[in-house]
């Protein structure tokens, strides 16, 4: 936007001069400054932000450098395209999770894609990433749920003839994984992502139960067994009100069972069953830190890793904005954008969230052309929900380390796209805590081999 302002921008924080926020970051020696609209940001002795605010060198520095931190945010936020798509190959679902954000009528007597017609989605998918990525990237295909391996003769079938063509990944309760079919899907380096809540059978059964009302502990936990050692897997636990205070027993546990990586997603509010799982938002702050330090201590014992992704991806936008590998903390976020879902019936939803929310439906994969149902306005109602027009985001430093997600849950909650999320305490935490670990050099411990590769420093005001 131009600035017809007369001011010169001699001073930071008025006219045209760099806004620029103190944060308290609950540390003894250090407070964190933030640019909330360059995500720029910098950790200082609290004794000497004064004198930093006041010297021109900085402003004149950061100045310098301003447009390149613009850049890189703006490509991150309006400037990517496609690459991957959640594809769920079934309506059907074994199992009853409580918080599901399916539909239950979908999950009880829904359809699977027949085989045929998955090959042709793929086939479909596969000439318009032929057309949109540059040459040599593969498209990733996530078969996710409902239950995917409820269709898995289709879905390996088509892991086989589209290998040469997409990254495939699939995420799964595991509770109809067979040796056979984990043989079939590590000897192809497909990524695996498992659920489970719990650390034990009386935790992780609360929510997740099949439609007898039986618990699937035991059978996920012989399936993280079986695929100890393999790099490419993760165990995805959601965080309900019934398992928040076992967070803790919960990092051990999968630490024990050698897992590389977890995600503590907190329960999506989409769907009014979701949100009756609900934790409290402070509640599940203090509970999740608690979390993340026992990860911190066990590193520390063992020197081994679990990484937990999501907030990896929260401590990652932090360091270096295009880091991130995963979607949710950016406004907009990357559903319709980076990534889109298709249901069983071939229809096209910005992300899998959505895809119980007809409303949200942009096209139909066997009869629309993709790029234009990305400018459908159901798409669009998400891919320009910007941050900058919901409160109180629009006035939060940390809101591109945040993005207020989620647009789906927000709408149904809220009744609009333009309130925020359910867990704006859960991130405003995070993003202390991964300031906070950054000024105690502690970040390497939570984050994956190889973090660092390539990254710079862009201003380093220790030079000032
Ligand atoms: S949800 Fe909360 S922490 Fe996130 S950007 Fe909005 S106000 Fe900030
Ligand atoms: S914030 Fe919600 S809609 Fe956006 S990518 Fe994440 S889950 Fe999907």
């Amino acid at each position: 936007m131009e600035n017809y302002a007369s001011s010169r921008g001699i001073y930071f924080n008025t006219g045209g001069g760099i806004p620029l926020q103190p944060v308290d970051i609950r540390h003894k020696d250090y407070i964190g400054l933030v640019s909330a609209d360059s995500a720029f940001w910098a950790l200082v002795k609290k004794h000497q932000l004064a004198k930093l605010l006041a010297n021109p060198s900085f402003l004149r520095k950061y100045r310098n450098k301003e447009r390149a931190f613009l850049k890189e945010i703006n490509t991150l936020r309006f400037g990517l395209k496609p690459s991957a798509v959640y594809f769920n190959p079934t309506d059907r679902c074994n199992l009853n999770c409580s918080y599901c954000y399916i539909p239950e009528q979908l999950r009880r007597g829904g359809r699977d894609m027949p085989s045929k017609k998955l090959f042709e989605a793929l086939e479909i998918l596969k000439v318009y990433f032929g057309a949109t990525l540059p040459k040599g990237q593969k498209a990733q295909i996530i078969f996710h749920g409902a239950e995917p391996m409820l269709n898995k003769e289709a879905i390996f079938s088509a892991v086989n003839t589209f290998a040469g063509d997409f990254h495939f990944g699939i995420q799964t309760n595991g509770t109809l994984m067979s040796d056979e079919a984990i043989e079939f899907l590590t000897s192809r380096k497909i990524s695996i992502g498992l659920s489970l809540d719990g650390h034990i059978a009386r935790v992780a059964d609360r929510l997740r139960k099949n439609w007898s009302g039986e618990g699937v502990f035991q059978k996920v936990v012989k399936i993280i067994k079986a695929l100890r050692g393999y790099e490419n897997f993760s165990v995805i636990c959601t965080v309900t009100g019934e398992n928040m205070l076992s967070l803790v027993k919960i990092v051990e546990f999968l630490h024990r069972m050698e897992v590389p990586v977890c995600m503590l997603n907190p329960v999506r509010c989409t769907l009014a069953a979701a949100r009756k799982t609900k934790p409290q938002d402070h509640r599940l702050a203090k509970n999740y830190l608690k979390a993340l330090d026992r990860t911190y201590e066990l590193y520390k014992k063992t020197g081994r890793r679990l990484i937990v992704a999501n907030f990896a991806n929260v401590l990652m936008g932090i360091i270096a904005p295009a880091g991130r590998r995963l979607m949710c903390d950016i406004s907009p976020c990357g559903g319709g954008r980076c990534f889109f879902a298709i249901s069983s019936n071939g229809n096209l939803f910005p992300c899998s969230e959505f895809i119980g929310l007809r409303r949200f439906k942009g096209g139909n994969i066997f009869s629309d052309d993709i790029s234009r149902v990305l400018q459908t306005e159901p798409f669009r109602l998400v891919t320009e929900r910007d941050i900058e027009n919901i409160r109180p985001c629009s006035d939060c430093a940390i809101r591109h380390f945040c993005g207020s997600p989620c647009p789906a849950e927000a709408y149904e909650m809220n009744g609009s796209m333009q309130t925020p999320g359910a867990f704006c305490e859960l991130y405003e935490e995070q993003v202390r805590y991964a300031l906070r670990l950054i000024a105690d050099g502690k970040e390497d411990a939570y984050l994956w081999n190889g973090w660092n590769k390539g990254i710079v420093t862009t201003l380093k005001i220790t030079d000032i």
